[in-house]
C-alpha cells in the first residue's frame, strides 16, 4: 500500500523522477539525490512502512531481498571488492529524514572509522 504524500513511494511509483538503478516487484533502488560518496544509491520496498521499527515477521523477507539487491548493486556499481556499507537509519537520533523504509548502499571511498 502506497502513501500518496510520500517522496519514496512517488518515486517507486514513477510520479517524480528519480535515476533509477533497479526495479522489480518487491524493490527500487535510485541514485541518492545529495550523494555522501561517490556510490550512493537508496534501496527502498515497494510497501510503504516507515522504517525498522515496524518490520514483522511478514516483511522480513523484504529485507533479505533488499539485501541481495544491494550487493548485485555493489558489484555493477564497481564498489564490492573494496568494500561498501548497507545503511538504514531508524529514527529521529539515527537521522532519518524520509520516513519510508530504505537502505543506503554507499561505497567508492574509504569509510574505516567513520560512521557515515
Ligand atoms: P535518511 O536521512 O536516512 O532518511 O535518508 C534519506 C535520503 O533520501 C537522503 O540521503 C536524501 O538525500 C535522499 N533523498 C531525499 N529525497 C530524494 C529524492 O527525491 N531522490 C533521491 N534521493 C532523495
Amino acid at each position: 500500500m502506497a502513501d500518496s504524500n510520500c517522496i519514496f513511494c512517488a518515486i517507486a511509483e514513477g510520479r517524480i523522477p528519480a535515476t533509477i538503478v533497479h526495479q522489480d516487484a518487491d524493490v527500487v533502488a535510485f541514485k541518492d539525490i545529495a550523494p555522501q560518496a561517490p556510490v550512493h544509491l537508496v534501496l527502498v520496498p515497494r510497501e510503504h512502512f516507515a522504517g525498522l521499527n515496524e518490520l514483522t515477521p511478514d516483511r522480513a523477507r523484504l529485507v533479505g531481498r533488499i539485501a541481495l539487491v544491494a550487493k548485485e548493486l555493489a558489484e555493477a556499481q564497481g564498489c564490492a571488492a573494496n568494500g561498501w556499507r548497507l545503511v538504514s537509519n531508524c529514527g529521529p537520533d539515527a537521522g532519518q529524514t524520509v520516513f519510508h523504509l530504505h537502505f543506503h548502499v554507499l561505497g567508492g571511498r574509504p569509510m574505516a572509522g567513520k560512521m557515515v
